[in-house]
This record gives structure tokens, sequence and C-alpha cells, in this order.
């Protein structure tokens, strides 16, 4: 395994549409492992492969429950709404208050090759939307209701 260098806001990689995996291959399971390990050491938890440079559909997320790997995601269900603090890795000290769904449901191929189902609530249906939309060139700074000040951060 290896980090990864993260690109920051700004790389044109990070505004293009990724392409779908058609391969489940060594470079693509090298691919996720690197992404996972490149996220922890970041402290993140979420990390799609524009922000690794690469433009194929895949993102890894963790929110303390174990690495989810998706490949090829689409949300296939959403429900409720709920506004909260978010942040990114590619766009480091900046946090605002982002609206999402209460709950997803993610449909994605896993390494195995087989279509997975997986359900999110609150920081993890955020986690998936931030990650799918990285996919298609898009940043939670686009979306975002409010920007948190750093002095608010220090309360
Ligand atoms: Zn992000």
């Amino acid at each position: 395994m290896a980090i990864r260098e993260i690109r920051k806001e700004g790389d044109a990689v990070l505004r293009k549409h990724c392409r779908k995996v058609e391969a489940l291959d060594e470079k693509l399971f090298q691919l996720l492992d690197d992404m996972a390990e490149t996220m922890h050491q970041a402290n993140g938890v979420g990390l799609a492969a524009p922000q690794v440079g690469i433009l194929k559909q895949v993102a890894v997320v963790d929110i303390g429950e174990g690495v989810i790997e998706l490949i090829n995601p689409e949300i296939i269900s959403q429900r409720g709404a709920a506004v909260d603090v978010e942040g990114c890795l590619s766009v480091p000290g900046v946090w605002a208050h982002v609206e999402r769904p209460q709950t997803v449901k993610v449909r994605a191929l896993g390494r195995d090759g087989q279509e997975h189902i997986y359900k999110g609530s609150g920081l993890l249906a955020r986690a998936f939307c931030h990650e799918i939309e990285h996919l298609s060139g898009q940043l939670f700074i686009d979306k975002a209701i409010r920007f948190v000040s750093p002095e608010e951060e220090e309360k």
C-alpha cells in the first residue's frame, strides 16, 4: 500500500466527470488499498478517486465502522434532509453547513464483483453523498449554505 497525494481545490482533475470502472483487476485493488490508507492517514471519513488524480468512479468511506469500498456507486433512494457541518480533504481548513438527505441507499459494486446495497443515515449518508458527488466533479463548497468562520470553530 502507499499514500497518494491528495489533490487540492483549484486542480482541474477535481472538476471532471469520472469514467465507470470496467475491469476489476489488480490495478483497481491497489487503488482501493491506497485510497483507504491515504484517507486514514489524513483522518478523513471518505475519499474519492479524483482526489488522488484518478478519473474513475471509485470511492472509499469509513466513519469509524470499517472501510466501505464503492465502485460505480449510485444513490438509488433518499429520505429526509439534515443540515450539518462538512469539510473535505481537498479543501483544507474550510468548513460549511450543507444540506444532505437524512438517509440514503447506495448501490455499488464491491471488489468481489457483486452488487451491494448500503443504507446510511446521518454522517454515513452525508459521506456517501459527498464522495459520490466528487465522481461528477462537484465539491461541497458548491452547495454550502453557510461557511463556518475560524472563530466559530474554536468555540
Ligand atoms: Zn471531499
